[in-house]
């Protein structure tokens, strides 16, 4: 039976070791060992449990993990994995220097936005597009630039919050202008934004019911009827799309579409259905997106050269190759070659071939239900599972674990088999 008092003291387990986390991490161990023991457990050997701390300790804490959820742009598993494609411009942009803000041809100064810019107004038809750091940021400049102590009309059925707590209504009250709520939370009409406005108004805003639906007794105006009343008065209409698209997927919204409807401003994500980096993309009117990018807390939201750099690879592959875009891949795969993996996992590891339902996710297509497969093992083993090397975050339904295959690569099934069998062992 171990008892307290025969454990070592820090400095006697630490000796000989010149590793600088060697104290803190002798420290853990010897507090896990007295609790074991008080537990009534033998801590067995402590040298051991210290050099597997120490390796812990060196491992990457942000690390790569395998997505077996089903769940395609999941926002707490980093959204949109890149395309090679924009990851080798990632790859050059940050090896060495860059023309981030250097115009070769002239010799002189230059802009940061111009990388980007061409490619955004070609996919959107936009007169002009500015990126920052992400799409909170981007409508939360856009309302500073445009709407800084004045009004901002917004219908109360599009008040959303967007994930952990945070509620589109608190961003952009911090950008200084007054949130006009109006309409109910399922019915709104153009004559509830003509009645609220004021002298003091700045403009509409249309945020994208992204992550919900209000079914049933609802009404909400379109993008045109919108534009047109906006346009009456003289006030910029700005759209909020959330995901946003640039090309069609399901029945989410494209910028160009919202552009074409009439919107003066819209702003969407770069990682959720687009399939690049971090980032918040504005398009529209070129008076309005040079009022955002003179305004100073541009300067604070703009986005770093990694992410213009991913961006502009993954912007490219819009030309030419979409299907390369791992997310709208994900998207667009026949449920055939889902199955067939999800078999093929099965043969690996003895598991069952289970019909699934996978999803959009990133608040996108909330109805959209993707027909997936899955391979179905021991419920015990998702827990495990999270601690392979790379982790494998599953879903857990009926008491058996679900290993979804839409969202995993050929390659990633053998990784996932490999750790099922080690996680077994
Ligand atoms: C996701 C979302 C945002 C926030 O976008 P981020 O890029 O995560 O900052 C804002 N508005 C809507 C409608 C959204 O769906």
């Amino acid at each position: 039976m171990a008892r307290l008092r025969d454990l070592p003291s820090v400095d006697e387990l630490t000796r000989g070791i010149t590793d600088p986390l060697a104290v803190d991490a002798a420290r853990s161990v010897l507090a896990r060992a007295r609790e074991e023991i008080r537990a009534g457990a033998d801590p067995g050997d402590l040298a051991a449990r210290l050099r597997a701390e120490l390796e812990a300790a060196r491992e990457p804490k942000l690390r790569r993990v395998i997505n077996a959820t089903g769940v395609i742009v999941h926002t707490n598993l980093g959204r949109a994995p890149l395309a090679d494609e924009a990851l080798a411009r990632v790859h050059a942009a940050a090896q060495g220097y860059s023309n981030l803000e250097y115009d070769l041809a002239r010799g002189a100064r230059g802009s940061r936005q111009d990388h980007v810019a061409a490619l955004l107004r070609r996919l959107t038809g936009a007169e002009a597009a500015l990126v920052v750091n992400n799409n909170a940021a981007a409508v939360m400049l856009a309302l500073a630039a445009l709407a800084e102590g004045r009004d901002v009309l917004v219908s109360r059925g599009e008040l959303l919050e967007i994930g952990d707590g945070f509620r589109i209504p608190d961003v952009l009250a911090r950008s200084g202008a007054r949130l006009r709520e109006l309409g109910t939370t399922n019915r709104t009409r153009a004559v509830d934004y003509e009645r609220a406005i004021t002298d003091e108004t700045a403009l509409l805003l249309r945020v994208h019911q992204s992550n919900f639906r209000v079914v049933g007794f609802t009404e909400q105006p379109r993008v045109e009827e919108l534009a047109a009343l906006a346009r009456r008065h003289g006030l910029p209409l700005v759209d909020d799309l959330g995901s946003g698209a640039l090309v069609d997927v399901g029945d989410e919204p494209t910028a160009r579409e919202a552009l074409a409807a009439g919107a003066d401003l819209v702003c969407f994500s770069g990682d959720k259905l687009l399939g690049g980096p971090q980032a918040g993309i504005v398009v529209g009117r070129a008076d309005l997106v040079e009022r955002l990018r003179r305004h100073p807390l541009q300067r604070a939201l703009r986005a770093d050269k990694l992410t213009l750099a991913a961006l502009e690879g993954t912007l490219a592959l819009y030309l030419d190759a979409p299907e390369r875009i791992p997310v709208l891949r994900m998207l667009r795969q026949e449920t055939a070659s889902v199955r067939a993996r999800a078999e093929r996992l099965a043969e690996l590891v003895g598991g069952e071939v289970e019909e699934t339902v996978a999803r959009a996710g990133g608040g996108a297509l909330p109805l959209a239900e993707l027909p997936s497969y899955a391979c179905a093992v021991e419920e015990e083993l998702a827990e495990k599972l999270r601690s392979a090397r790379p982790p494998v975050v599953s879903i857990v339904r009926d008491g058996r674990t679900l290993l979804d295959c839409r969202t995993l690569t050929d390659g990633e099934v053998d990784e996932v088999a490999a750790a099922v069998v080690s996680v077994r062992a």
